[in-house]
């Protein structure tokens, strides 16, 4: 029997789970989409049921699953396995989410924040290997973040439950509504959830429906200045906060992921007009921005190494 983990990737619209090996190699996936009802024990429900299809399917397989890893979209505390609050599964709050699962599945659970599953997924399978200090953006539903200094994931202050939060710092003060209830976040202008609430508000495109980043990218490929317009808008915005992060850190290396970014060819000028305006102390020309080789993959496989090393012990959850 072939030992392996399942990463899980838990948003506030899907979860994704995989079985994984200690190769690096996705076995099988599996996907739900989370209805919402307001209640923690129909959300864990959801959950548990998919994880047991998972572990029949890993029986099928001939797979030993040994332990299972979890991204969570939201404030985690890793140490004690617990979602502080989430803004996109409210139903989640203060909830014990590894513990709880844990008893249903009878396995050890390993939770993070999906941002921090993607900086370990980079580290281990992608290009987060090739650098040993680097900021990690997430431009998916949300804007996510993660912070990998001397080759590991910083999870923060212990006990704090987030790190390197890019989406919720101010690019422009007084600026959009964010769902976090402030002014003017990146996550306001980047995120798909910004962009799409940014055409609904000023009704951009009047003659159809444009509500996803995807649709976005192919006006954007047609040659549409409005969709050309929004990735600016973007990008730019993404370029300040990135300027500030780069300085305030002292670091000059990014990977972005997340759906969003299938657009970089249409926001990366504008991002590097930005840093040249707003970044001190570096030149743009010792700068390296990446998109993620890994795609939707590098949160699933950085979950599955939470799982490997809670197992090995190296995670702060025994
Ligand atoms: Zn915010």
């Amino acid at each position: 029997m072939k030992r392996t983990v399942i990463g899980g990737d838990i948003g506030g619209t899907h979860a994704r789970f995989a079985i994984v090996d200690e190769a690096k190699n996705i076995i099988s996936t599996e996907k739900i989409r989370i209805r919402h009802t307001g209640s923690a024990q129909d959300f864990l429900e959801q959950i548990v049921s998919a994880l047991e299809k998972v572990l029949n399917t890993a029986r099928a397989r001939d797979c030993d699953v040994q332990a299972i890893g979890l991204g969570i979209a939201g404030k985690v505390d890793s140490e004690r396995g617990i979602v502080i609050f989430s803004p996109n599964i409210p139903e989640a709050r203060n909830l014990t989410v590894a513990e709880k699962i844990c008893s249903r599945v009878n396995m050890r659970v390993f939770i993070d924040n999906d941002a921090n599953a993607f900086g370990r997924g980079e580290v281990w399978a992608g290009d987060g290997a090739l650098f040993k200090d680097w900021l990690g953006i997430t431009l998916g539903t949300g804007v996510g973040g993660c912070l990998v200094l001397s080759g590991k994931v910083w999870t923060g202050e212990e006990g704090i439950g987030f790190a390197a939060e890019i989406g919720h710092t101010t690019v422009y003060p007084g600026g959009l509504q964010c769902l976090c209830g402030k002014l003017g976040c990146l996550e306001a202008y980047a995120s798909e959830g910004g962009i799409i609430r940014m055409i609904q508000r000023q009704n951009i495109f009047p003659e159809k429906q444009v509500s996803t980043s995807r649709q976005l990218y192919e006006l954007a490929l047609t040659g549409d200045e409005r969709a050309l317009e929004l990735f600016k808008i973007a990008g730019k915005a993404l370029g300040v906060a990135i300027a500030n992060a780069f300085t305030l850190l002292g670091i000059r290396k990014a990977i972005i992921g997340g759906g969003v970014s299938r657009a970089w060819v249409f926001m990366e000028p504008a991002t590097k007009d930005a840093l040249r305006e707003h970044m001190s102390m570096l030149d743009l020309d010792e700068i390296i921005l990446k998109t993620s080789t890994l795609g939707d993959t590098a949160a699933l496989l950085g979950a599955a190494k939470l799982a490997l090393d809670g197992l090995a012990g190296t995670h702060p959850r025994k």
